[in-house]
């Protein structure tokens, strides 16, 4: 692309931060950068018209781990690394509250609670021998025990008669939270260019040289959001693409149900949103194809959504499915996120799993400070 001497003056000349990504990671990044350094020139790219990735796809659950995904993390990682990741999912959404305040993220405490299919006793069993271990674990983080039994209030069937619920456990509203940091980054006067895609970079030591899809520039520091799709820009780093399906009824009159719900050892998640159900998941069902950065539904996985919603969810209830999308998600072989230098000017903030809502604000804090380290 030719660029007229306007546009490359204004965008693309002496550009001091350059961020890969306008997920909520990426976002945070550049709002702490330009708040650290507030004459600094701050450059968002973007590869889709809107942000294209998990972060504006998916369903809003402020969530810090519920008790069966705890008790399986226990297993795979150290009581240090739980508890230390825990602490940051609290400490993030604190962060991501107070940047943009509750009203405009649409927060709201109803508890997240988790349900037991009656076909899987052995998990009902273990996550109520484990709650109180857990408990005792996690107090210091919250001030209070996070945990606690509450009743099958709201008439789903083919589940145990206790929940055990997250007490603080939140939902907020997702396309208000990333309009809310969209509209701040850019009164912040960071520039965020969209249908931008990066195809590589090359660190001189003294600057970063970029290419994208349209033109090419210099950065003084790249810093790379991109989650599920960051393979492709860190070679060296084992982060693998989970795509998430999910889908959404029309409003259901006099819906009762209030709250975000981990199903099946969180595969499902479903929760209200403005009087409709919003429910995702279904990835163990075919781990395979959904190891996937392209967008898109199958029927096996959006067949079993809707038998839930039949059979578990809203047995009494006559819905409609109203719409359907995927997300992409970055995961690997550890459960914490990467954020580390890459090269002398490049750092990345990337494979946020499931937990992005909540812990994504604080690793954008994290990745903007790792210039400083
Ligand atoms: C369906 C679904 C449901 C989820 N539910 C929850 C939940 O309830 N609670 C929770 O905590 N987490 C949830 N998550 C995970 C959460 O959404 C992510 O952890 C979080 O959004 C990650 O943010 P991010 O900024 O790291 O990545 P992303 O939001 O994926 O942002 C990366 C951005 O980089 C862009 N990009 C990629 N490559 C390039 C390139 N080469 N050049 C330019 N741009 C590029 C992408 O287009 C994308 O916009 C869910 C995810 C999905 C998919």
């Amino acid at each position: 692309m030719n660029l007229s001497y306007w546009e490359y003056k204004t965008w693309l000349f002496n550009v001091d931060f350059t961020v890969i990504g306008s997920g909520i990671v990426g976002l945070n990044c550049a709002l702490h950068l330009k708040e650290k350094y507030p004459h600094s020139k701050v450059l968002v790219l973007e590869r889709g018209t809107l942000p294209q990735g998990a972060s504006t796809k998916n369903a809003g659950f402020a969530c810090f781990g519920s008790i069966s995904e705890i008790l399986d993390d226990l297993d795979k990682h150290s009581e240090e690394e739980i508890v230390a990741l825990v602490q940051k999912r609290w400490e993030g959404i604190q962060l991501l509250r107070q940047l943009l305040g509750d009203d405009a993220i649409g927060f709201q405490n109803h508890g997240g609670h988790e349900l037991f299919l009656k076909d899987n006793k052995a998990l009902y069993e273990g996550c109520l021998d484990g709650m109180d271990k857990l408990n005792r674990l996690l107090k210091p983080i919250f001030g209070e025990e996070p945990f606690l039994k509450t009743k099958n209030l709201f008439g789903f069937e083919g589940i145990f008669d206790d929940y055990v619920t997250h007490q603080f456990e939140g939902q907020l509203d997702t396309g208000k939270l990333m309009d809310s940091l969209l509209q701040k980054a850019l009164r912040q006067g960071i520039h965020i260019l969209n249908a931008v895609e990066v195809v590589g970079f090359s660190d001189s030591g003294g600057s970063v040289a970029v290419e994208t899809s349209s033109f090419s520039f210099k950065s003084k520091k790249v810093f790379v959001a991109t989650n599920g799709f960051a393979a492709k820009l860190l070679k060296k780093e084992t982060i693998l693409p989970a795509r998430a399906q999910v889908l959404v009824t029309k409003p259901i009159k006099n819906l009762k149900i209030k709250g975000t719900f981990h199903l099946d050892e969180g595969y499902y998640y479903f929760r209200n949103i403005d009087d409709r159900i919003l429910l995702g998941g279904g990835r163990n069902l075919d781990f395979k194809t959904e190891e996937t950065t392209e967008f898109g539904q199958t029927e096996l996985i959006q067949n079993k959504l809707e038998e839930l919603l039949r059979v578990v969810i809203l047995p009494d209830e006559k819905f409609e499915v109203d719409g359907r999308w995927s997300g992409i998600m970055g995961v690997g072989n550890q459960k914490s996120p990467i954020i580390k230098p890459i090269s002398n000017n490049v750092y990345c903030g990337v494979r946020l799993g499931g937990m992005g809502v909540a812990l994504g604000s604080l690793i954008g804090k994290e990745l903007a400070d790792l210039i400083d380290s």
